[in-house]
């Protein structure tokens, strides 16, 4: 049996535990003034470098007026109100400001506490982008009071912001485990099978079917081991370990390049610390 480990992974609001606070919890929607989470193209506004990277924050910041989009309250952090915005478009960034990626594997050198109020950001953005038209008869929406839902003005169909559940999956033997690669990654890399669950399945389910469709072999010994909210633009990834019991490696070549077994400790790449399959292949492929 397989203990789950505490999972404290940037993205994950775990990571800035009791700090912070989501707006939906009630309250008087405070003044447009405090930290400034701007979003451009997958990156964070910051101020400073290095070490010393953090939000802008006081009021709106005058350099980016008339640039930004009606801003959101996320919630606050740390006793502070967090607002969110977006910046569309390359033009220049104001002096005093820079982007950070969020995206982990573009490197990115945000905190922890940053990434993880950033992907908050990320995703309020995407609900706003989606969410203005009911998805039944297409009129406009309205938010719901002290919600993130919506509520159609037409036919008061109401819906709130969709997490998509998607499995991701260490296959492991005896000393060794499998590992797959899609063909526009960087060479080299090589990570863990995952796909989306489908209707009508448990996890438990798209774990075996992902692992049969992508890879060829089955699995047995499931075990769940932690997930991350993973705000690209909104899944939530349900990690596993699972056992090999059977089947000779076939790979799906409309979905991966290769996949092969690799000895544990000896893996191709070294996991990224940021997301939940550097995770499994640190605590359960060495
Ligand atoms: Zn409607």
């Amino acid at each position: 049996m397989t203990t789950p480990l505490s999972v404290f992974l940037p993205f994950n609001r775990d990571c800035v535990g009791d700090a912070f606070v989501p707006a939906k919890q009630g309250g008087s929607r405070p003044d447009v003034s405090g930290h400034w989470l701007i979003v451009q193209n997958q990156g964070l506004l910051v101020c400073g470098d290095g070490d010393g990277l953090c939000l802008p924050s006081g009021a709106c910041p005058p350099e980016l007026e008339g640039r930004l989009v009606e801003p959101l309250w996320l919630g606050t952090y740390k006793d502070v109100p967090c607002w969110v915005s977006s910046l569309s478009g390359e033009g220049p960034l104001p002096s005093g400001f820079r982007r950070e990626t969020l995206v982990p594997m573009q490197g990115t050198r945000l905190p922890d506490d940053l990434l993880s109020l950033g992907g908050m950001a990320m995703q309020a953005l995407w609900w706003e982008s989606t969410s203005g038209h009911c998805p039944r008869c297409g009129q406009r929406t309205e938010r719901i009071a002290g919600e993130w839902g919506k509520r159609c003005s037409k036919c008061r169909y109401e819906h709130y912001p969709h997490l998509h559940p998607a499995v991701i999956v260490l296959v492991r033997d005896g000393d060794r485990c499998l590992l797959a690669r899609k063909a526009e990654w960087a060479p080299g890399r090589y990570a863990l099978v995952a796909g989306f669950v489908d209707n009508g399945e448990s996890l438990e389910g798209a774990v075996r079917r992902e692992v049969k469709e992508e890879v060829g072999v089955d699995v047995d010994d499931i075990q769940y081991v932690g997930s991350q909210n993973w705000p690209f633009p909104s899944q939530l990834m349900v990690g596993f370990v699972a056992r090999y019991v059977g089947g000779d490696v076939a790979v799906d070549r409309e979905e991966l390049e290769d996949a092969r077994w690799f000895p544990k400790g000896q893996l191709p790449m070294r996991p990224s610390r940021h997301s939940i399959a550097g995770f499994i292949l640190q605590n359960y492929a060495t």
